[in-house]
Parts: structure tokens; sequence; C-alpha cells
């Protein structure tokens, strides 16, 4: 695993020296996109009344999120009702497969078969757009079955629905949701301060990428999930980034950017795809396999009683 190497990105920073004024200077922007859609209820409230916190968080900005919906999540009234809400906001629903499985890469037509099969259950909400993103951002073990699977994806229409801010977002809440199944009366306020942190740190991190290898700050895809985490803290999410300078943007102009509407060749493939760039434009020390785990959050929300 080669760990980020804090020598080799500063020497990079530098040589933002030579990148013109503009576009080194400009504040980076900051987007939504929301995995899964597990619509279970949590121990503080039930999935739909989750999915309206996460909307009315990024609707008070006047953004527009993007939501990447695993298929088998969508088939009962609760999921349909959700995504009908989504749609009438204006917030676009990508495909997120159907079962949610792990594509390593060996059998492309059967992994393209669980996709389709995801289409055709989201396909009749309004804002459903052909942007595809990959479980557990794994785009495939081999050069043969990444490209295989790309080349399906483009035959059909779709694009990568790519995240450039990965975050563990999940493990946090996943600690949060043990702590409130033990006490739901539990104090939230240390669980959202190191949540805030984690997602301020990833995201400084993804964007000191992004200015070494494009020259300037991009507009992100942050990574998150439906989740108890992000439905109590969202809002003081945005509200922190908006603090801190960064701009927040829709989704949709976010997958437009010009650095991300192409693919890279860089393996291990998936991961951030800011990270993808950095190894395709011979950068590999700015990445570290995977890009993230609960692995490098566990001693700290340990050593936080969290
Ligand atoms: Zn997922």
């Amino acid at each position: 695993m080669t760990r980020f190497d804090r020598r080799a990105f500063l020497a990079g920073l530098l040589a933002l020296g030579t990148t013109p004024a503009w576009a080194a200077d400009a504040a980076p922007g900051l987007s939504v996109t929301i995995d899964d859609f597990d619509l279970s209820p949590d121990p503080l409230m039930s999935g739909e009344a989750r999915d309206q916190r996460l909307r009315e968080a990024v609707e008070r900005r006047g953004v527009k999120a993007a939501g990447f919906v695993a298929g088998r999540n969508a088939v009962d009234e609760v999921g349909a009702r959700v995504l009908t809400a989504w749609s009438d906001g204006g917030h676009l629903i990508g495909n997120h497969t159907f079962s949610h499985g792990y594509y390593n890469g060996s059998d492309p037509q059967a992994y393209w078969q669980d996709i389709a099969k995801a289409e055709a259950v989201l396909k009749p909400f309004a804002g459903f757009r052909k942007l595809f993103r990959f479980p557990f951002l794994a785009e495939g073990k081999t050069v043969e079955g990444r490209d295989a699977l790309r080349k399906l994806l483009s035959d059909n229409g779709y694009r990568n629905g790519h995240v450039t801010i990965d975050t563990s977002d999940w493990f946090y809440s996943s600690r949060l949701l043990a702590r409130l199944k033990a006490d739901p009366k539990a104090d939230l306020a240390p669980y959202r301060q190191a949540y805030l942190d984690h997602m301020w740190e990833k995201a400084t991190f993804y964007d000191g990428v992004a200015k070494t290898i494009f020259g300037r700050s991009i507009d992100h895809t942050l990574l998150m999930h439906h989740n108890v985490i992000n439905g109590l803290f969202l809002g003081d999410l945005l509200a922190m980034f908006k603090a801190r300078g960064w701009r927040l943007v829709d989704a949709a102009s976010a997958f437009d950017q010009p650095e991300l509407i192409r693919t890279y060749d860089a393996m291990p493939s998936g991961q951030s795809v800011v990270l993808q760039a950095a190894i395709a434009a011979g950068h590999p020390e700015l990445a570290r396999y995977p890009g993230e785990d609960s692995a490098y959050e566990k001693a700290k929300l340990d050593a936080l009683g969290l």
C-alpha cells in the first residue's frame, strides 16, 4: 500500500506557480452525491424522514444533489415515494446496480445484466440519468475487465458517476448507529464533530491532489450514504464548507467538468477519479490503496471513545 507522501504532495503544490492565476485562485466547489438508498429505519427516524432531512439540507442551499440508487432499494412503495420526491426536487437519480455487488472484472456481461436490471427499476422516475456509480468504487481488478465494462457502459449511453472526494462516512455512521442502539439518548455532539472533521480532512486532501494534477480546484462530487450520520448532520456539513469558502454546486454540473468527463487508465482502477488521474499522470505517490477504508479511521474513533 502506498501511503500518502507529504513531500511529493507539497512539491506538487509548489508547481501551482506555473498555472494561470484565475485557475489556481478559484475556490473549490462541492456537490452532494448520496449512495445506496437503504431506507430502513434507524433508531432516531424512519428512512423517509431521513430522506426528507437530506433533501431539505441540500435544497436550503439552492443546489441539486445526485442519488445513486441500488435498484433493490427502490422496488417497494417507500422507495418509489422517495425517488418521486427526488425527481420532483430536480435532483439526479443514477444507477448503482440492482444488487450492489463487487465488480472484480471477471464477468462483465453478468455485471452489466445487474446494471440493466436496475435501469428497469429506476428509469420510470423523471430524475433518472444514465450515470453509473460502481459499488465500493470497484471498477475491476484487471485491465481487460475494466475496459470491457467501460465499453458496455458507453455502448449503452452511460457515463461514470464518479466520486472525487471519497470518504468513510459509512464507518462513522456505523459507529454512531451502534451507540444509538445501545443508548438512544447518547450525546451526539462528539460524533458530529468527528464526522465534520473527517469530511473536511478528506475534502481538503482530494482538492489538494486535484490542484496538483489539474492545476486548479475543481467542483467536487462528495461521496456519502443514505445513513443516520448524514441524516443528522448534512445541513451542518454544508454550512461548514460554505463558511470555509467553498462554493456549493449542482451535482449535474460537477459531473460535466472536462477533466472528469473522461476516463483514466490507472490500475488499480476505481477509487476517487482524482486518484486515478494522479496515477495516470505518473504520480502514484499521491494515492493510497484503498483510497479510504475503516482501517484508517478505527484507531481515531477508538481513541475518542466513539
Ligand atoms: Zn454503494
